[in-house]
């Protein structure tokens, strides 16, 4: 069922608010007397749906008890879009304009309703795998254009496979969630030996990240007929990277210690039903892939993403405006390859994009390519400059869907870098 895009709620939701009654994203929360629970926002309102169920307003759709009084969402997700889809569609309709079940019981409102200053959002999954994919093909361009050779800045596999790497879990961490500059071995081109101490070049990479709420068996491989199927929303993803760190390391078996001291990701999943009404067409796909990749129908994004630096005690300053749609592989073709050699995926599953640059020189989406490798330094308000992130700066990045009236958005992702730890 599509949801109708000018439905009303009875809570406030401004105009420029990412969270009308049309999203109805997921996440889990908690507030100073309570465990964490599963919720919803409308607004700047926080829904516990675990008071919800006790209220008994999803009584008929048969979901397990306490499904929403648990720490992460997996449980509820790996109930399938068949149980999802009508919890969605409950909730706008428990908290649309003409419906006062809720709206006129001031006791349950209380139980049921937090203001968003009041409540702490955690990590909405215990993410299983984690998967980086390396799918944008400015981006790509871009990096083989600064390290390799202008001429031939693709490797002959990226136009013919989602090139990705499995990353590591464990560092995933919610907005909000400070990470120290780390430590580790660099080498310059010009010294012999490598050095040890705190990374020079900080980064962060702007992707977005898809959550899958299905399982497949070992040995089975997903169409990408099917891939959407699979996939129950998306997230905000700071791919934190440490490029000398990266440049020293990575050969031969990839990106290792520089990726995986913290990744943080937006509190709201954002289903793809929310979705639906910001598909556009990818770009077309010269040479033609393999027909195991081939997609039918539109499984790219118009999402707008910023990513702004705010330097300790400074404004906050936009670095970079570029959108999700510029995505050369889209995510059906993503999970299809992942699972075409039998490769089994898991509900909870985390599966990152890939740093999201665009063809113009305000949509690139990391400070390696924003400052080229360190030789267009960007300016602050200050009068300060950056190559890469500095001590105390935070990193914001926000992204939202515009179609006339209807903005849909996933909030934000925050993270300051602290100084490394001695
Ligand atoms: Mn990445």
């Amino acid at each position: 069922m599509e949801m109708d895009l000018m439905m009303k709620s009875w809570i406030e939701v401004g105009s420029e608010s990412d969270f009308p009654i049309q999203n109805i994203p997921f996440g889990i929360f908690r507030t100073q007397d309570g465990g964490a629970r599963a919720a919803t926002r409308i607004g700047d309102v926080v829904v516990d749906l675990h008071a919800l169920a006790l209220d008994g307003f999803f009584d008929g759709l048969g979901l397990p008890p306490g499904i929403f009084n648990r720490d992460t969402l997996n449980p509820f997700i790996a109930l399938g879009k068949s149980v999802t889809r009508p919890v969605r569609e409950l909730i706008a309709e428990i908290f649309s304009e003409g419906n006062p079940e809720l709206r006129d019981h001031p006791e349950k409102r209380a139980r049921v309703l937090f203001p968003v200053t009041e409540t702490e959002m955690l990590m909405p999954v215990k993410v299983g795998d984690y998967t980086d994919f390396y799918s944008s093909i400015e981006h790509a361009t871009n990096v083989g254009i600064m390290f390799r050779d202008p001429a031939n800045a693709l490797f002959p596999n990226w136009k013919h496979l989602p090139v990705g790497y499995h990353g590591r879990s464990s560092s995933i961490v919610i907005s909000g969630t400070n990470i120290h500059r780390p430590k580790g071995q660099t080498k310059t081109d010009t010294a012999d030996l490598p050095e040890f101490g705190p990374s020079r070049q900080v980064d962060f990479e702007l992707e977005l990240a898809f959550i899958t709420g299905k399982k497949s068996e070992l040995g089975d491989s997903v169409p990408t007929a099917e891939a959407e199927d699979y996939i129950f929303g998306l997230v905000i993803f700071n791919d934190l990277s440490a490029r000398d760190i990266q440049r020293w390391e990575y050969v031969p078996l990839g990106p290792f210690l520089a990726k995986n001291f913290g990744s943080v990701v937006s509190p709201w999943i954002v289903t793809l039903e929310a979705l639906e009404p910001f598909r556009v067409p990818g770009p077309k796909q010269v040479p033609a892939v393999l027909p195991y990749l081939q997609s039918e129908g539109n499984h790219n994004f118009d999402v707008q993403l910023d990513v702004l630096i705010r330097p300790e005690n400074q404004q906050e300053q936009r670095v970079c405006h570029s959108n999700y749609k510029y995505m050369y592989w889209n995510l059906a073709q993503q999970l299809a390859h992942q699972t075409v050699n039998g490769c089994n995926i898991n509900v909870g599953d985390m599966y990152g994009s890939g740093t999201i640059s665009g063809p113009m020189p305000d949509t690139l989406g990391s400070m390696l390519e924003i400052a080229w490798k360190g030789t267009r330094p960007v300016k602050m308000a200050d009068g300060s400059e950056r190559k890469y992130i500095h001590d105390n700066d935070t990193i914001i990045m926000r992204g939202y869907c515009r179609k006339e009236k209807l903005r849909i958005g996933f909030g934000e992702v925050v993270t300051k870098i602290l100084p490394a730890k001695p």
